[in-house]
């Protein structure tokens, strides 16, 4: 396990399993397999290198319930979001699994073996408390409670991982930085304090401003840090965002700021979402962390209202700060003033 100034333990299972690798790869070829979904693919990748820490494994019934209903791991650690691994049971019989089997992930793509999951939990998953509790309401016009009806299986298969083979990517290589490499890249600029900043839309003004008022007031560097995972139904593709992000980055003071992109498949789970990438930011190196208006929204309700108030997201961040390891900068919305061709938070704004 990796120590570092910033960031903790990073639980970097590709490090840990490093002399393994060799005898891993021929039994994960005897093994009975599963292909992973897409979205189980980028739950899996942040797993095993760390930015999921302290996460070794995807959550057993025990650790499941307790984060559903504590926002906690069983051991006090903070843990918002649940990360399982949804499998059909007419599957699990297929292959014979139960508590003690070893399991092979393969990537869709490539059918390359990437862990190896040692079954320690088989449990049914409850679809109405889990969207109640984590998302808020059981209602469909949530994209991760719509995935949760639609897309996801009906049995959780929990376990500890040992990594095989990291997912090869073909697209922007250059800046799909691992937390490892992030650290790396932080130690090699001599940056000590690091705002990063979350986005999974194409940046703006705007946002150019949010982060660098951030940066000024913290007297810190900027990591742009977007998700090209699962983002929210509709959004724009993530190779268009990742020109516009290379195009602002130009944008930036010199040496300002770099870009590294994120493989995370968000849940718009607004507050509780917040908190989750308040930890997967501190797991990267990162010091300081933005929340700004509706961090990570998934928009109205079947009802037409929305899900989470505009700083809902802030708040639950904020009740945690004392315990995650990274500051959070948080922001009211910047609105643009046309006489002076600037943005500025909204409550600093003169009536
Ligand atoms: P996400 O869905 O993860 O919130 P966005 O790209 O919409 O992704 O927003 C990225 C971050 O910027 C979030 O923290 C959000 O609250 C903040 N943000 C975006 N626009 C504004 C704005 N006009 N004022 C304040 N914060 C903003």
């Amino acid at each position: 396990m990796a120590n570092s100034p910033h960031g903790g333990v990073l639980k970097d299972l590709y490090i840990r399993d490093e002399a393994l690798q060799g005898s891993l790869q021929a039994e994960a070829e005897t093994l009975p397999h599963v292909v992973l979904t897409s979205r189980q693919l980028c739950d899996l990748e942040l797993i095993l290198n760390g930015g999921f820490s302290p996460l070794e494994g995807f959550l057993t019934q025990e650790e499941y319930t307790s984060v559903l209903h504590t926002n906690r791991l069983p051991n006090g650690a903070l843990w918002t979001m649940p990360i399982y691994l949804d499998i059909s049971s007419s599957v699990l019989t297929q292959l014979n699994v139960s508590v003690g089997s070893r399991l092979a992930l393969r990537d869709p793509r490539d059918d390359q073996p990437l862990a190896i999951l040692t079954v320690s939990s088989l449990y049914q998953a409850d679809r109405s408390q889990e969207a109640t509790l984590v998302y808020g309401a059981d209602d469909e016009a949530h994209p991760a409670v719509h995935y949760l009806r639609h897309n996801t299986q009906d049995t959780y298969v929990g376990g500890p991982l040992q990594a095989v083979n990291a997912p090869q990517h073909y697209d922007y290589v250059a800046i799909r930085r691992s937390p490892a490499e992030v650290r790396a890249l932080f130690r090699k600029l001599n940056w000590t304090r690091v705002v990063a900043f979350q986005t999974r839309n194409p940046m703006h003004r705007a946002h150019r401003e949010l982060t660098v008022r951030a940066a000024r007031m913290r007297h810190a560097n900027v990591l742009i840090q977007p998700v090209v995972g699962l983002t929210k139904p509709g959004d724009i593709d993530h190779f268009t965002r990742v020109r516009v992000y290379q195009a602002i980055m130009a944008k930036y003071p010199n040496g300002m700021a770099q870009l590294s992109l994120l493989p995370l498949a968000m849940r718009m789970g607004g507050p509780r979402e917040a908190v989750w990438h308040a930890i997967i930011r501190k797991n990267f190196g990162a010091t300081h962390f933005i929340v700004g208006r509706d961090h990570a929204g998934p928009g109205p309700n079947s009802q037409g209202q929305d899900f989470y108030g505009p700083y809902e997201a802030q708040e639950l961040v904020l009740k945690y700060r004392d315990e995650l390891d990274i500051e959070v900068v948080p922001f009211q919305m910047l609105t643009y003033l046309p006489d002076t061709d600037e943005y500025q938070p909204i409550n600093e704004v003169a009536e």
